[in-house]
């Protein structure tokens, strides 16, 4: 299997109950490999680039307003099918459906305060980890 990189957001939800490093322990004991990570108060048009694919979707503005609620941590990790793995490691968007041992069912509060976002394939990860990291932010 490849070695993939993917995009991470630790959400507000999460870094406001103090759980940077019980989300990142998770990630870690996954096998993935955080590369780069900051801590950032994301500004209202960073939201609303960043999650323009939903911005037809009645909870578009919930999400913005939840992304600027409170710093969060951007991340690149990095693993053997980093992707779809940390995807399965977050768990379903909805908690009260994500299985157990997820990041999702360990953490999250409710489907729009779901403590993490992970890119979904290998363009959006592209594209995802340049709108917040240049090249030598990221030390794989
Ligand atoms: P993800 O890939 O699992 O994060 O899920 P989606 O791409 O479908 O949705 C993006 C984000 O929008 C989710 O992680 C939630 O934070 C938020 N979201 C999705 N569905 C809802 C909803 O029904 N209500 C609210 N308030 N937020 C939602």
């Amino acid at each position: 299997m490849a070695v993939e990189r993917t995009f991470s957001i630790i959400k507000p939800d999460a870094t406001e109950r103090n759980l940077t490093g019980g989300v990142n322990a998770v990630i870690e004991k996954a096998g993935l490999r955080i590369i780069a990570q900051k801590r950032i108060q994301m500004t209202r048009k960073q939201a609303e680039t960043f999650y323009a694919v939903h911005s037809a979707r009645p909870f578009f503005g919930e999400l913005v307003d939840f992304m600027i609620s409170a710093p969060v941590v951007v991340q690149v990790l990095e693993g053997e099918n980093a992707i779809a793995k940390y995807r399965d490691v977050m768990g379903a968007t909805d908690p009260s459906k994500a299985a157990e041992g997820t990041i999702r069912k360990l953490f999250a509060k409710s489907i729009g305060e779901n403590s993490v976002h992970g890119s979904d394939a290998a363009e959006t990860a592209r594209i995802e980890i340049a709108q917040f990291f240049s090249g030598n932010e990221i030390a794989g």
